[in-house]
C-alpha cells in the first residue's frame, strides 16, 4: 500500500514534531543527501511555460529511492484565491518501482525551502549575523523568518512587501515569537540598510532588480529565493558580479536563477562542494555572498524521505490502494469486473 499524506495529515505531522524541530531535522536530512551528491542521478527540472506561470516536474533518484515533485509558479494566483506555489510528489522504491509515498508538498515546500536557505546560510553568512531583511512577505516568508531566527541566531528582521496586507499578515503570524524583533520598513532599500542577511522571496513574472548595487554593504549574505524561472529575477546583475555566488545544481540554475542574466562563463560554486569541505564558502568577513536558490529536486527527495519516515513512525496519514494488488499480478483484467479486484485482494489477504 502507498502512504498518503494530504494537507491535514502534513499539518498534523508538523504539529506533532514542532515547527522548529521540523525545520532543523529537515535541514539535517537535506544536508545528509547533499553530502551524497555524486550518488544521485540528476537533471534540470522539466518546465512548461505559459503567459501566467510555469508548471514543472522535478525527478531525482539514487540506487534506493526515486522521487518527483509536481510544482507550479503562478504569481497572479492570489487574486484568484490560490497559492502562487502548489505542489505534490511521490517517493518510490527503485528496486520495484512501487510508490511508497504520495504526499502534499505545498506546505512541505515552504519547509524545505527555508531549510535549504538555512543550510546555505550556515556555511556562507558571517557567523555573527544578527539582522535580516525579508523582502516579499507572502506564503514562504514566515518559514524563512523562523528558520533564520530560531536556528541561525537572527534577532531582528526588517520586512517589506509592495502588498501592505501581506506584511500585515506576516507581522500577525510572528507575534507568536516575541524574541524576534520585527520592523516594518518603508522600502526595500530601507529594509536592507544595515542587514547582515538579505532574503528576497518575491513573486513577479518579470526581470526584476529588487536588490541593486547601491544597497549592498560589505559582508552581506544574500539569500535570493524568488528568482527561480526564466524571465523572473530579483537581483541586479552587478550585485551578482560583485559577489561570490553559490547554486544548488548548476545546469538548472543557469536557466532559472538570477545568474540567467550573466554569461555561462560567470563562475559559480555548487553548494554541496562547500558542505563537503572541498571548496571554501565565504573567504573573508567583507566578502558579499549570494545563494542563488531556485529549488532542486534533491531537496524534495530529502523532504519526502523525512516525511515518509516520520509519518510511519507516528502513524500519521493513511494507506491507499494506488497500485492494483492481489494474488495474480498478471490478472489486471479482474479489476474491470464488479468488485472483482477487491474480492481477489481480500482472497490474497
Ligand atoms: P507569494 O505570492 O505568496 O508571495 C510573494 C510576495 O512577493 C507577494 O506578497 C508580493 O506582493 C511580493 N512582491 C512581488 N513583487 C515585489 C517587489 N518588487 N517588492 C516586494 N515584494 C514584492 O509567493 P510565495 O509562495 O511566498 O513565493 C515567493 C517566491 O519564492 C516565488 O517567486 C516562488 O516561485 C519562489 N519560491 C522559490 C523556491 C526556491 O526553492 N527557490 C521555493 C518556493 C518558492
Amino acid at each position: 500500500m502507498t502512504r498518503f499524506i494530504d494537507v491535514q495529515a502534513m499539518s498534523t505531522l508538523i504539529q506533532a514534531i514542532g515547527v522548529t524541530p521540523f525545520i532543523a531535522q529537515l535541514a539535517d536530512t537535506i544536508t545528509e543527501d547533499f553530502l551524497r551528491w555524486p550518488d544521485f542521478e540528476k537533471c534540470a527540472r522539466v518546465a512548461n511555460h505559459s503567459p501566467t506561470g510555469v508548471i514543472e516536474l522535478m525527478p531525482v533518484a539514487n540506487a534506493q529511492r526515486y522521487a518527483f515533485k509536481y510544482v507550479n509558479g503562478h504569481p497572479g494566483n492570489s487574486v484568484k484565491g490560490l497559492p502562487t506555489v502548489m505542489a505534490f510528489g511521490a517517493l518510490a522504491e527503485v528496486a520495484t518501482g512501487y510508490p511508497v509515498l504520495l504526499s502534499e508538498l505545498t506546505l512541505a515546500t515552504a519547509f524545505r525551502t527555508c531549510a535549504t536557505s538555512l543550510m546555505a546560510a550556515r556555511v556562507l553568512a558571517r557567523p555573527n549575523s544578527r539582522t535580516m531583511a525579508l523582502i516579499g512577505n507572502g506564503a514562504q516568508s514566515e518559514f524563512q523568518a523562523l528558520a533564520f531566527h530560531t536556528l541561525l541566531g537572527i534577532k531582528e528582521i526588517s520586512v517589506f512587501d509592495v502588498d501592505f496586507s501581506a506584511t500585515d499578515k506576516l507581522l500577525r503570524n510572528l507575534t507568536a515569537y516575541p524574541a524576534l524583533k520585527v520592523r516594518r520598513a518603508q522600502s526595500t532599500a530601507d529594509a536592507v540598510r544595515g542587514a547582515d542577511i538579505v532574503t528576497t522571496v518575491t513573486a513577479d513574472k518579470t526581470l526584476a532588480t529588487i536588490v541593486t548595487p547601491d544597497m549592498i554593504e560589505p559582508g552581506m549574505h544574500i539569500n535570493a529565493v524568488g528568482g527561480d524561472c526564466p524571465g523572473k529575477t530579483e537581483l541586479h546583475a552587478e550585485v551578482l558580479r560583485g559577489a561570490r555566488v553559490f547554486v544548488e545544481y548548476e545546469p538548472q540554475t543557469r536557466i532559472e536563477g538570477d545568474i540567467q542574466q550573466l554569461p555561462s562563463s560567470f563562475p559559480v560554486i555548487e553548494l554541496w562542494r562547500v558542505l563537503a569541505g572541498t571548496v571554501r564558502g565565504r573567504q573573508t568577513a567583507a566578502q558579499v555572498t549570494v545563494f542563488d536558490s531556485v529549488g532542486f529536486a534533491l531537496e524534495d527527495y530529502s523532504t519526502l524521505r523525512y516525511v515518509h519516515q516520520q509519518a510511519l513512525r507516528r502513524g500519521i496519514g493513511r494507506d491507499v490502494e494506488l497500485i492494483p494488488g492481489g494474488h495474480d499480478p498478471k490478472d489486471l483484467f479482474r479489476f474491470t469486473r464488479t468488485d472483482g479486484g477487491h474480492a481477489a485482494q481480500r482472497h490474497a489477504a
